[in-house]
């Protein structure tokens, strides 16, 4: 059995390195600013991945030591569970839409993270980057609300209240709040202790939660208004848009 299990993981995990690879930070950067004027979260879709993939270590299958885990989360690095390469069926196809449609990432399998990059790199994104003005400055407002927020307060409701007021942004709770999740796996909204992906890897799947109820991703789960921005984080993903500057400055 654990070594079928290794056999599937390994297998994911090395279709998922493959797909990693033929995509840039450039363009999933472009990508995601075109979603904002453009009215397409699907756009957002890849750089919660890539940003991940900073730090997932590329690995073989490591049986997890807590027993207790072993059947939701049988590796130890990245808690991928059960499951076997295949083409998804017409409903599982949906079922990613779906979640690709949001903007942000749903699932924390090698297997999601592999599907998430595969349709991001199909399709044809090099037509569809154009980043224009109106992203920039629509962007800008999300950031400019986010360094506002009270040195106390999260951003799990004023924060999207505010969000939704944004001129020329359609947006509801889930594509905010999974947008929001995508600049904490970038490390741009983390904490002192709570780090997003950049530069550290934490396994998502079993990441700390700020209470046990909260359907918030790690880390900005716990992040507050004086955490603000990392701009060492936003530099690194957004340096190539001088029009931005002020926010790594
Ligand atoms: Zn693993």
């Amino acid at each position: 059995m654990k070594e079928k299990l290794a056999n599937f993981h390994n297998i994911w995990n090395d279709k998922l390195f493959k797909e990693y690879k033929k995509t840039t930070k450039e363009k999933i950067v472009a990508s995601f600013l075109a979603s904002f004027s453009s009215n397409k979260p699907e756009l957002r879709s890849g750089l919660p991945v890539f940003a991940i993939m900073q730090t997932l270590p590329d690995h073989e299958f490591i049986l997890v030591e807590d027993q207790t885990l072993i059947r939701e989360s049988p590796c130890a690095i990245c808690s991928t569970a059960f499951g076997y390469p295949k083409e998804l069926d017409g409903e599982e196809k949906e079922i990613l839409n779906l979640c690709i449609g949001s903007g942000g990432l749903i699932g924390n399998d090698l297997s999601d993270y592999y599907y998430y990059l595969h349709s991001f790199n199909n399709n044809k994104s090099d037509e569809i980057m154009g980043v224009e003005d109106e992203d920039i400055r629509i962007f800008s407002e999300i950031l400019d609300i986010l360094l506002n927020v009270e040195e106390n307060d999260t951003l799990k409701k004023e924060v999207l209240r505010s969000m939704k007021k944004i001129k020329g942004f359609k947006t509801g709770q889930e594509q905010s709040q999974v947008l929001l999740e995508t600049l904490g796996y970038c490390s741009i909204l983390e904490t002192t202790k709570y780090k997003g992906l950049l530069k550290e890897y934490t396994n998502l799947a079993i990441a700390k939660r700020k209470t046990h109820s909260s359907d918030w991703r790690y880390p900005v789960d716990f992040w507050i208004g004086k955490d603000g921005i990392n701009k060492e984080a936003f530099k690194f993903w957004f340096g190539d848009y001088k029009q931005l500057e002020n926010y790594w400055k």
